[in-house]
């Protein structure tokens, strides 16, 4: 079977597992750790990272550490993982959810406006949501698939609201927009390492920032909020802290990084080349002013209703392939989340969406396969 995507751990995993294991740091203080915050903050163009168990857990300890919480909405693209709704309800607060753009599949900066202008009024310094009356606390942009969102553009608006941004950059390690590196984009934006991502730790992420002040809270709050060595601690707060080990892998996972991205580039321009003339087919979007980091490769199909059946004449070739993300409006714990306008992009996209094998060792030889089965269904 040629999977879908798996992780590449043929580098310095074992080694630093072992010197891990060796140290006995295993847990949550250790080299390992901190190199890796490091490494992945110095690769963003952040100033501080913040390591921690999970990308939805990193999400959650932004939103903690910008004060998000009951009652709040925060502002979210339809189209994304429900890892990123979901952080958004673990502090308590709800979704408002925006559109995306056709040219990015990124959160549209004119509903964005649109929405929070008609649909908001400011009430002692406060934005507030008019029909429900709760606060809109935050945006949370999502970085799709590794494609920056339109970030000049979101940030003149929130600025114009005073809002927060905290971007969901979950796989977008090492894309760009205007040039410019994912890390510093936004008040806080959040990695994960889970195992299809990029680059792994088996499981992780980390929050990336450049203000100190946040830095050192999501740190307190990432730590029990504790205040000094006795068991006196001044919030109830979290333990999402990333152990040693995990960051072992991770630090193994990011010295290749260019090497995995570039794979990963490879990979997606192959299946576009070789598959531009097929009717009714097209690719994941790359707008003008972003390099994506290709986290995940495929199609997207005129006719939707194709998708389940090329996936199951795929997994019969011993090719895994796969449909992605539901809108979250359709999804049943958010179905009655509000809206800020029609979300018929995010509606019209989803369920034409394609995914296929792109793990940064996938040989040439296996990616030529996967194109000529492919081709014989589609063409
Ligand atoms: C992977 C992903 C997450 C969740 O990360 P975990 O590490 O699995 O918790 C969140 N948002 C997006 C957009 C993702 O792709």
């Amino acid at each position: 079977m040629i999977p879908l995507t798996v992780p590449d751990l043929s580098g310095n995993e074992a080694a630093y597992l072992q010197r891990c294991i060796e140290s006995t740091f295993v847990s949550s203080i250790g080299e390992f750790v901190t190199d890796f915050e490091a490494a992945v903050a110095e690769a963003s163009g952040a100033v501080a990272g913040v390591a921690t168990s999970a990308g939805t857990t990193a999400l959650h300890l932004a939103l903690a550490t910008l004060r998000v919480g009951r009652g709040d909405l925060v502002i979210l693209p339809d189209y994304t993982f429900i890892a990123s709704a979901n952080a958004i309800s673990m502090a308590g607060a709800r979704p408002w959810f925006m559109d995306i753009c056709r040219d990015s599949w990124t959160l549209d900066p004119v509903m964005l406006e649109a929405a929070l202008d008609d649909q908001t009024v400011e009430r002692d310094g406060v934005c507030v949501h008019r029909e429900t009356g709760e606060r809109v606390a935050a945006i949370m942009p999502v970085h799709t698939l590794g494609h920056p969102a339109d970030m000049d553009a979101i940030r003149i608006i929130a600025q114009r609201h005073s809002l927060p941004i905290i971007a969901d950059a979950a796989a977008a390690l090492g894309a760009r927009y205007k040039g410019r590196p994912i890390g510093n984009l936004a008040d806080i934006s959040c990695l994960s390492f889970n195992g299809n991502k990029t680059i792994t730790s088996g499981g992780g992420g980390m929050i990336l920032c450049n203000d100190k002040s946040l830095i050192a809270r999501a740190q307190h709050l990432n730590s029990t909020a504790r205040l000094g060595t006795n068991y006196l601690h001044d919030e109830a707060a979290f333990n999402y802290r990333m152990t040693n080990i995990q960051a072992a892998v991770g630090l193994a996972q990011i010295e290749r990084l260019e090497e995995f991205l570039a794979a990963k580039r490879r990979i997606a321009r192959a299946y576009r080349e070789a598959l531009s003339d097929a009717k009714g087919v097209t690719f994941f979007p790359e707008a003008e002013w972003a390099e994506s980091a290709h986290w995940f490769s495929g199609i997207v199909l005129e006719d939707g209703d194709r998708v389940n059946e090329i996936v199951a004449d795929l997994t019969k070739a011993e090719i895994q392939a796969r449909a992605f993300w539901l809108p979250m409006h359709v999804q049943p714990p958010y179905k009655d989340c509000p809206r800020g306008g029609s979300l018929s992009i995010a509606s019209d996209v989803a369920p034409r969406v394609l995914t296929l094998p792109c793990s940064t060792n996938l040989s040439s030889g296996d990616q030529a396969r996967v194109i000529e089965v492919l081709r014989g269904l589609i063409i």
